[in-house]
């Protein structure tokens, strides 16, 4: 046991279960204090997580005082200048768990140089990724750009590495506190109140990711592949938040998986696999974060239409199915994958605006908004990512509708507009020419653009790159 006291700086690992920072300052210091740095400017544009940021946080400091472990809160300006002041201190050691952002990881070299030079005893462990992002790569060195052969990889590769040894976190002697001027988690919570909602849907914790998970292996595996597509029934995990926020480790996942002789385990970890794919994408090839994957795409004459992003914010499109997402993602900060997509190409190929608003808007409203998978999600989307849907693969609102949303339930659900419009229309209610059941026009709009015209317009568009 070492004297001086143990930090662990808690990023997305709001988590005691296979939480390597945490179980080895527990293990080497008798006093720890855990911190959350609350950047108000990184999350000026993440409005939606601070819902979940500031829930976890004041879930997560009552799981840890039962082992005497107190957590701190400090609002900064910059992680830079926290850090420098850091080392003016002697008397800790830290500890924290990595986060796969280009950003985060540059950052930790820079720290690690910093402490080194200082004489402060640090560790970075592990987090919340199967491999680790450079264990995975083609025989000559060379990161994957296609997904299949990648995760054939990369699960084969897990699987046959020796498991790492995870220890429980143990209780320390007596609770602590460390830092001066910290907030309350309360502060963190979004200004506007839009958020009341979520609280019906999700309820942010490390039981309630590993019960989801649980009563999603056990009701919804077996036909998740087919299941999974269609966004009026639970067919999915819903574990993405969950995820993202560390109250669940993928590792977790894996093992309760396998435990399981059932169809349907291969495709959801393949799921998981497309968040490593993702994870590897964006720190191989950080140009994609802030622009195209693909540089041919630098030449896309996209419209810029405040008009048509406002509706398409809004849920106002009068496409149906597109308006649903929409108004899902505002209610719940979530959206499923299946429309995810199909909002994602009305935007970019209906819409001809460029795939980065949808980014933006996505990472202020997703509850689960993670770098990789929302910016390799939209390139995926727009065609301009790495082993991405073509371009010319345009979905059409009103198929999709049809196709996944057969009786209109999850339309009805998002878009009560629509509730009485029989099921023949209500993917197309601008068809059904009957002012006592909806007025098309005020009571919903009229599609701001005609799939067909837009279908043509776009592919023009994509054939001048
Ligand atoms: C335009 C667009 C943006 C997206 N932005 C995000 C984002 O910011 N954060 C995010 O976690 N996912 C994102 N996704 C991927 C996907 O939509 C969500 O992960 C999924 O809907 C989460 O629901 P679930 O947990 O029920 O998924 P499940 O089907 O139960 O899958 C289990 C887990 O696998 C991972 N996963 C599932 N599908 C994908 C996928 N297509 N790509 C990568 N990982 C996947 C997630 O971690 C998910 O929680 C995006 C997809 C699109 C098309």
């Amino acid at each position: 046991m070492v004297k001086n006291i143990g930090l662990v700086w808690l990023k997305d690992d709001f988590r005691v279960k296979k939480n390597l920072a945490l179980s080895e300052a527990t293990r080497k210091h008798k006093e720890v204090v855990a911190f959350y740095l609350f950047k108000k400017k990184k999350f000026e544009k993440q409005e939606s997580q601070r819902w979940w940021v500031a829930k976890s946080l004041e879930e997560f400091k009552i799981k840890l005082a039962k082992y005497n472990i107190n957590v701190e809160v400090l609002e900064i300006d910059s992680y830079k200048s926290f850090f420098e002041l850091l080392l003016n201190k002697n008397n800790f050691s830290i500890y924290w768990n990595k986060t796969y952002e280009p950003n985060y990881l540059k950052f930790d070299n820079i720290l690690s140089k910093k402490f080194s030079d200082h004489g402060i005893n640090f560790k970075i462990f592990k987090g919340n990724i199967l491999n680790e992002i450079d264990e995975i790569t083609k025989n000559d060195g060379a990161p994957f750009k296609v997904f299949t052969p990648f995760w054939r990889h990369a699960e084969r590769f897990y699987s046959e590495k020796i498991p790492i040894n995870y220890i429980s976190i143990s209780k320390c002697s007596k609770k602590v506190s460390f830092f001066k001027n910290t907030i309350s988690a309360v502060k963190i919570y979004p200004k506007k109140r839009w958020f009341k909602k979520f609280e019906d849907f999700w309820n942010p914790s490390e039981e309630n990711a590993l019960k989801h998970l649980k009563n999603f292996l056990k009701e919804n595996i077996e036909n998740y592949s087919d299941r999974r597509n269609y966004p009026s029934i639970i067919g999915t995990s819903r574990l993405s938040p969950f995820i993202k926020h560390g109250q669940i480790h993928v590792e977790t996942i894996w093992e309760e998986c396998n435990k399981l002789k059932k169809s349907g385990v291969n495709k959801f970890l393949a799921e998981i696999g497309w968040r490593e794919f993702n994870h590897t994408l964006i720190n191989n090839f950080p140009h994609m974060i802030k622009g195209n994957y693909s540089k041919k795409f630098d030449k896309f004459p996209w419209v810029t239409n405040d008009k048509f992003l406002s509706a398409w914010k809004k849920g106002l499109t009068g496409y149906p199915i597109v308006d649903a997402g929409m108004r899902e993602l505002y209610s719940t900060g979530w959206m499923h994958n299946r429309v995810r997509m199909i909002v994602g190409s009305f935007l970019v190929k209906h819409l001809l605006i460029n795939w980065i608003e949808g980014e933006k808007y996505f990472k202020n409203s997703l509850l689960d908004y993670n770098e990789a998978n929302n910016v390799s999600g939209w390139q995926w989307v727009a065609g301009c990512g790495a082993d991405a849907a073509p371009y010319f693969r345009i979905f059409n609102p009103i198929l999709q509708g049809e196709k996944f949303d057969k009786d209109g339930n999850y339309v009805k659900k998002w878009v009560s507009e629509l509730k009485n419009v029989p099921k023949k229309f209500i993917h197309k209610p601008w068809e059904l020419k009957n002012d006592n059941i909806l007025k098309i026009g005020s009571e919903y709009p009229y599609p701001i653009v005609l799939h067909e015209k837009a279908r043509k317009k776009a592919l023009a568009a994509f054939k001048k790159i």
